[in-house]
C-alpha cells in the first residue's frame, strides 16, 4: 500500500470514528405537551392564581413566545401522528401515518436520528407508551401509528440512548405471534429494561436503557391527579436522563419529552385532570430550565403542543370563572369510574346515597359546591339507568371507557367551574411554542409546526 492511499485510510477511519462536527446548542430539550392549546395554559395559569398556588408555570417567562400551526397534510384537524412527523422531520404528512410521506411510500428522516449522527446522546421521554403516536415520530416510519409491535420494534432498531415512558403496549406481534416478544428484542439490541427507577442505576450502569413505569402494558403513567409519592413522574424520568446523559456528555443531547396525558384528559373534557397534567409537565420543564442555568449558552429548550384538544373555553355564562372549585377533584375521571363500578361489584344493589358519598368524597359536590334540587334529579336519574335498570351504556372518548354517572359528575363539576368544552376531540386551534436558550431568536414569529425542527436543523448545521 503506497504513503497516500495509506493516508486516506486513516482519513477514511478518522471521519468514521469521529462524529460529524455539529454547531449549534449542544443540549436541546424538546417538549411537547399532547393537546395542550393556548387555553389549557391559561387554565392552569389561572387554576394556580386563584388557588394561590406558590407553584408558576415557569415556561410563560421564556422570551420567545408565538404560536404555530398545526394542520396536516390532508386535515385542518390533525391527529398526533401526523403532528408528531411534522414536529420530527418538518414536513407534513396525513393522519394516522408515522415518519412517513403523505402517500405513504418513502420514509421521511427524523432530526432526532440526524441529530445522533452528530454524536448528541438521544432520549425520548413520555407519560404515555414509548410506542405511541409522538414519540414514535422521532424514530419510526409506519403507514399507520396502530402498528405498535412494528413500532415498538423500529424503537429497539433505533440505537436512542434512553427511553422512558408507562409501558409498551403490543410486546407481542398479534398477527405473528412467533415473532419476537419486544421486551427480548430491546435485550438483544443492547438495551437494559427496567421497570423500577429507583433502583435503575444499579441494573443499568453503562449503554442504553429503557425505562418503564412497568412492562404489563399500562397505558400512561398515573395521571398526577392520581399519582402517589415515590412513583414515577414526568418529573423523575426527565431528571433520570440528563443525570445518565451527564455522567459522558460527550457531544451533548436531544431530548424530546412529551406530556402525552394532558391530550388524555381533554379528550375525557375533564379539567381538573388536564390542569394537574400540564403542572406536572411544568414540573419537568424545571428540571430542564435548572440544567439550562448552569449551561446557559450550550442549551435550547422549546416547549410546544402537537395540537389542542378539546376546544377548552374560559367561561360559560357571565364574567365570573371559579376555575378553583376545581381543586375539590380529587382523582380523575377515569379513577372516579373504576371506584362506581367497584360500588356495582360490591354491592348487589348499591343505593343513591351509596353513589352520592363516593361523588361528595371524591368531587366535593355537596360538601363544598353546591348542587341543585334539578342537577341532583339528572344524577339520580342517571344512577337508575346505570346502576339500578343497567339500560344507560357506558361512554367511550378516544382513551377511556366511563360510566355514565361518572361522566356527568365531571361534565358538571366542569359547567360549576364555568369551563366549557366544545369537543371530544383534537381541534383546529394554533398552538403556543415558547423558547429559551442558544439561538432562541431564530424561532420568533408566526411558525408553522415543520418549523420547528427545520429551524432545529439550521442552527445544528444539519443538511
Ligand atoms: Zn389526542
Amino acid at each position: 500500500m503506497n504513503k497516500l492511499s495509506k493516508f486516506s485510510l486513516l482519513a477514511l477511519f478518522i471521519s468514521l470514528s469521529l462524529p460529524i462536527y455539529s454547531k449549534g446548542p449542544k443540549y436541546i430539550f424538546f417538549f411537547i405537551g399532547d393537546g395542550m392549546g393556548f387555553g389549557h395554559v391559561e387554565a392552569t395559569r389561572l387554576f394556580l392564581d386563584e388557588t394561590k398556588s406558590s407553584e408558576n408555570l415557569l415556561f410563560l417567562d421564556f422570551p420567545i413566545v408565538t404560536h404555530a400551526v398545526t394542520q396536516s397534510a390532508d386535515h385542518r384537524i390533525t391527529d398526533s401522528a401526523a403532528a408528531a412527523t411534522a414536529l420530527a422531520t418538518g414536513s407534513k404528512t396525513a393522519n394516522y401515518t408515522v415518519g412517513m410521506d403523505s402517500s405513504r411510500t418513502y420514509a421521511l428522516t427524523p432530526i432526532s436520528k440526524q441529530l445522533k449522527k452528530t454524536g448528541r446522546q438521544i432520549g425520548i421521554i413520555t407519560t404515555a407508551t414509548i410506542d405511541h403516536a409522538t414519540p414514535a415520530g422521532f424514530y419510526a416510519t409506519q403507514p399507520d401509528r396502530n402498528l405498535y409491535y412494528q413500532i415498538g420494534k423500529q424503537a429497539a432498531e433505533s440505537g436512542f440512548d434512553f427511553f422512558g415512558g408507562a409501558s409498551l403496549l403490543k410486546p407481542v406481534n398479534n398477527n405473528n405471534p412467533q415473532d419476537i416478544d419486544l421486551y427480548t428484542y430491546f435485550r438483544k439490541m443492547g438495551y437494559t429494561i427496567c421497570n423500577d427507577f429507583k433502583n435503575y442505576d444499579k441494573s443499568a450502569k453503562n449503554g442504553k436503557i429503557v425505562l418503564l413505569y412497568d412492562t404489563l402494558g399500562t397505558k400512561h403513567i398515573p395521571y398526577e391527579i392520581d399519582r402517589k409519592s415515590g412513583t414515577l413522574s414526568l418529573k423523575e424520568l426527565t431528571q433520570t436522563c440528563i443525570n445518565r446523559f451527564m455522567n459522558n456528555p460527550k457531544q451533548g443531547f436531544f431530548m424530546m419529552i412529551e406530556g402525552g396525558t394532558i391530550d388524555w384528559a381533554a379528550h375525557s373534557n375533564d379539567a381538573a385532570t388536564m390542569i394537574q397534567e400540564t403542572i406536572g409537565f411544568n414540573e419537568s420543564i424545571k428540571v430542564a430550565y435548572d440544567f439550562y442555568l448552569k449551561h446557559p449558552k450550550e442549551t435550547l429548550i422549546i416547549v410546544t403542543a402537537d395540537h389542542e384538544t378539546g376546544g377548552i373555553g374560559l367561561g360559560i355564562k357571565d364574567s365570573n370563572l371559579p376555575i378553583s372549585l376545581l381543586q375539590k377533584q380529587k382523582v380523575s375521571e377515569e379513577n372516579l369510574s373504576n371506584i362506581l363500578y367497584q360500588l356495582k361489584e360490591r354491592k348487589s344493589s348499591p343505593s343513591w346515597e351509596d353513589a352520592k358519598e363516593i361523588l361528595k368524597k371524591n368531587l366535593g359536590l355537596w360538601e363544598y359546591i353546591p348542587v341543585s334540587y334539578s342537577e341532583e334529579a339528572e344524577l339520580m336519574r342517571i344512577f337508575d339507568a346505570s346502576f339500578i335498570s343497567k339500560r344507560a351504556k357506558d361512554i367511550t372518548n378516544l382513551y377511556s371507557t366511563v360510566g355514565p354517572l361518572t361522566n356527568a359528575a365531571i361534565s358538571l363539576i366542569n359547567q360549576k367551574a364555568h369551563i366549557g368544552w366544545t369537543s371530544n376531540n383534537h381541534t383546529g386551534a394554533v398552538v403556543p411554542v415558547y423558547v429559551i436558550g442558544a439561538e432562541q431568536g431564530q424561532f420568533s414569529g408566526r411558525l408553522d409546526n415543520t418549523d420547528i425542527p427545520n429551524t432545529i436543523r439550521k442552527i445544528t448545521g444539519i443538511k
